[in-house]
């Protein structure tokens, strides 16, 4: 049985994908500070706008395997937490699971 939450974590799972394919695409062809349209990825499985952020940043937050990119005042998942937020985007963390 899925919960809410496990079908969640798969779509967030998903547009993750979606964004390191997006970024190895373009990866090479642009300075590292140019922005590019990331997929958001927050709570809500319906939500297609884009997080504005350049390779750089995009490589800082993914090197960390529980770290996501939304906007602003999008939801969160359940028990995640804002670890940092610059003018485009918030940072969020899902908690450790040890
Ligand atoms: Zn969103």
């Amino acid at each position: 049985m899925s919960t809410r939450n496990e079908r969640l974590r798969e779509n967030q799972e998903a547009f993750r994908h979606a964004n390191e394919r997006l970024e190895g695409v373009v990866d090479g062809k642009g300075d590292a500070e140019a922005l590019i349209p990331f997929l958001c990825e927050c709570a809500d499985a319906a939500c297609l706008d884009t997080v504005q952020a350049s390779h750089a940043e995009f490589d800082v937050v993914h090197a960390d395997d529980l770290r996501f990119f939304i906007l602003p005042g999008h939801p969160r998942m359940d028990g995640e937490e804002v670890v940092d937020r610059t003018a485009r985007y918030l940072i969020v963390e899902k908690p450790r699971s040890d």
